[in-house]
């Protein structure tokens, strides 16, 4: 059996659809044993309309909190997905230290002014392969800034479906090192499935890679609305099973426990 976990998830705190309350029967259903949320914070950059305005940090943790005494069948823990910016890594510790959260999840979204999800076009007239080596060097650096807990869709940068011309291993290689050595995990994010892509991140033909440097793993749905909580995750598990993983990280007050 494997104890089945949804770390990453938004709210209407942040760019999904519903409040937190509405996502807890869809994953009883989906039989999780925990959920945690965690809404986007962006820091050093305009508020956007998918991040949360850090004037409601604390309105979530109480929310958040409150749910969690009042729910009996699901653990609930709090997290956020944090944007990782190079250079800014003590104004972001300093920022996220006092918080009682239970992880935090690291992500790259931005390279240069623009999020690579933005759409299609902020590809269109660059080089694929130049994108895709800053991407995975800007993930490596969230990775060993020992900021978080989880790195998040550690390869966003396929959303649109461009293949770099080169061999990706090496790549994938050095970061999974570099997560290891930072002691930071990765996720299985299911919501790829949901985009262009089509497919999870990271690169299931990577996945070896991850499993070889001894990468901890969690299997995240990246749920924007309740009834994409848990989406996927059989295969997501089939998958893990087949590369040879055989514990999953389960995150408590920012302490990490292989289950
Ligand atoms: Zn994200
Ligand atoms: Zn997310």
């Amino acid at each position: 059996m494997v104890y089945r976990t949804d770390y990453h998830m938004h709210s209407s705190y942040s760019d999904g659809r519903s409040a937190p309350e509405d996502y807890i029967a869809p994953a009883i259903m989906a039989g999780l044993s925990e959920i945690g949320f965690s809404e986007h914070l962006t820091l050093f950059k305009d508020l956007e309309d998918w991040n949360m305005n850090p004037v409601n940090i604390s309105p979530y943790i109480n929310n958040i909190e409150n749910l969690r005494k009042n729910t009996k069948n699901i653990i609930i823990k709090i997290g956020l997905e944090v944007d990782f910016f190079a250079g800014k890594e003590k104004e972001i510790r300093d920022y996220l230290s006092p918080l009682p959260l239970d992880y935090i999840i690291g992500s790259v979204h931005y390279l240069g002014e623009k999020t690579v999800d933005v759409g299609p076009e902020f590809y269109e007239g660059k080089s694929i392969d130049k994108l895709f080596e800053s991407y995975i060097d800007s993930v490596c650096e969230a990775a060993a800034s020992d900021l978080f807990d989880i790195i998040g869709h550690c390869d966003l940068i396929r959303i649109y479906g461009y293949k770099p011309s080169f061999d990706q291993e090496p790549l994938y290689r050095k970061l999974a090192k570099t997560m290891k050595k930072h002691n930071v995990a990765f996720e299985v994010n299911t919501n790829g499935r949901n985009r262009p892509l089509a497919d999870f991140y990271p690169d299931r033909r990577f996945l070896h890679v991850f499993k070889e440097e001894n990468v901890p793993v969690c299997v995240n749905s990246d749920a924007h609305m309740p009834s994409r909580v848990g989406q996927y995750f059989d295969e997501a598990y089939e998958l893990l099973r087949y590369v040879g993983f055989t514990e999953m990280a389960v995150f408590d007050k920012r302490v990490r426990r292989m289950v």
